[in-house]
């Protein structure tokens, strides 16, 4: 049989080169379980567009890529954060969640990449997107742009929230738009404990912020779309530092507009996507191509650490016995370790997004008695549990 010299064959492919996907890659090829020529990633970022939001990672995903999966993160790349604060409207005080051992630490996303790096020769890398696929028993494949076909045992598909690969591999999922935008970006600050994270719930929008560096926060805003919608000229640092001001004028925490010229504001529409069966013939979804959620409690990418994980432990337990990776029992494997954690994260941040959004005043009164009476039972170590991971 002649064999297509645009074809190559793998054991299992990886598509997408943001968080998941570049992470995905550097545990399989850090973990040897796959011959270096029989995996592939395909990698269309361009190495130009920085990403530089800050993300959350739980400290016990942060101890596991440390000591398990040969993560070098590097002290001064890193904020711990010790206690997290959860504040609402009229509240006497804010929830305070404190852990000696730490939540877990704050890190730039491209610093992050950076620090997932792997020797680029260990598999095989396609700069080109997927434009197709299609599957037979013992493969599917990946039609690409550039005119290559990918054939593969097993697809790892971390294409993002839009996946691509989702659609065309007819995979179901439940989407509901919350209504809201989330802007994300840097601010100026004076007086903030760098060791803390706060979460601020207000009558028209949540606020999280992340200290980032001496008098520099990360601010992740989740404005509601009608406050937007009314006023074309919406202008968000003035509109976000008025209401931060405003908010914490008793504790002299002072808000102002970044002095760099070159930070950007990010700004998204927020859906969340719950896929019940992220998996096909062949192919198994990863990271937000397999839930989508708020990030008010910034556990999306957490979530998309311990796929891979999962995913590592199945191929493991596949190899062992001589499984074939993208035999249907292995997906199935991957989906049972993986179903209960993302329905509860998906569960508890969708209902805290809808909590926090209602803010009547009846609402907000049960809310500051019951986190009076929280803070001061073991009830609130469920939330600390929450924070640090499982
Ligand atoms: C403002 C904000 C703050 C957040 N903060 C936190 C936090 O503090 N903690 C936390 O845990 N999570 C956080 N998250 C969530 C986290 O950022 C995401 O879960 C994570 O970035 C998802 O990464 P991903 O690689 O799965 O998807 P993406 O980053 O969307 O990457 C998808 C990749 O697939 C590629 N791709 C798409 N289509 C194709 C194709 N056809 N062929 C080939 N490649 C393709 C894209 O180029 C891209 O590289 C936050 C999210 C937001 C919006």
């Amino acid at each position: 049989m002649i064999k297509n010299k645009n074809e190559e064959n793998y054991d299992v492919t990886i598509v997408g080169g943001g968080l998941t996907g570049k992470l995905m890659a550097s545990i399989l090829v850090n973990s040897n379980i796959i011959a270096k020529k029989k995996l592939c990633w395909i990698d269309t970022d361009n190495k130009s567009s920085i990403d530089k939001r800050v993300s959350f990672i739980n400290y016990n995903n942060f101890l596991k890529l440390k000591k398990n999966y040969g993560c070098n993160f590097l002290n001064k790349n890193y904020m711990k954060i010790s206690k997290i604060e959860i504040h609402n409207m009229n509240e006497k005080n804010p929830l305070n969640l404190e852990d000696k051992n730490g939540h877990g630490i704050i890190i730039r996303n491209d610093i992050l990449k950076e620090n997932l790096n792997f020797p680029e020769n260990d598999l095989v890398i396609h700069k080109s997107k997927v434009a197709s696929t299609n599957c037979d028993q013992l493969h599917r494949y990946l039609i690409l742009e550039d005119g290559k076909k990918v054939k593969t045992s097993l697809v790892l598909s971390a294409d993002g929230n839009s996946s691509l690969l989702r659609k065309l591999s007819k995979i179901n999922y439940i989407n509901h738009a919350l209504n809201h935008t989330i802007i994300s970006g840097y601010l100026n600050c004076k007086n903030f404990d760098m060791f803390s994270a706060k979460q601020i719930f207000l009558k028209d929008s949540f606020i999280g912020l992340l200290p980032y560096s001496k008098n520099m926060i990360n601010f992740v805003w989740s404005l509601d779309n009608g406050i937007l919608n009314k006023n074309s000229k919406f202008k968000y640092y003035n509109e976000l530092i008025k209401r931060l001001n405003y908010f914490f004028s008793q504790e002299n925490i002072i808000f102002i507009s970044p002095k760099s010229k070159n930070i950007k504001l990010q700004i998204y529409p927020i859906n969340v996507k719950y896929v019940k069966k992220p998996f096909q013939k062949r192919i198994a979804l990863i990271g937000d191509a397999a839930h989508t959620i708020h990030p008010l409690a910034g556990q999306g990418f957490n979530l998309s650490i311990e796929d891979c994980f999962d995913v590592l432990k199945c191929l493991q337990n596949a190899k062992k016995i001589g499984k074939d990776f993208g035999e249907v029992s292995v997906l199935k494997e991957y989906n049972n370790l993986r179903k209960y954690r993302i329905k509860f994260i998906t569960l508890v941040t969708t209902s805290l997004f809808y909590i926090f959004k209602k803010q009547k005043s009846y609402l907000n009164k049960l809310i500051n008695f019951s986190f009076e009476k929280i803070d001061k039972t073991s009830f609130k170590n469920i939330f600390k549990i929450l924070a640090r991971g499982y």
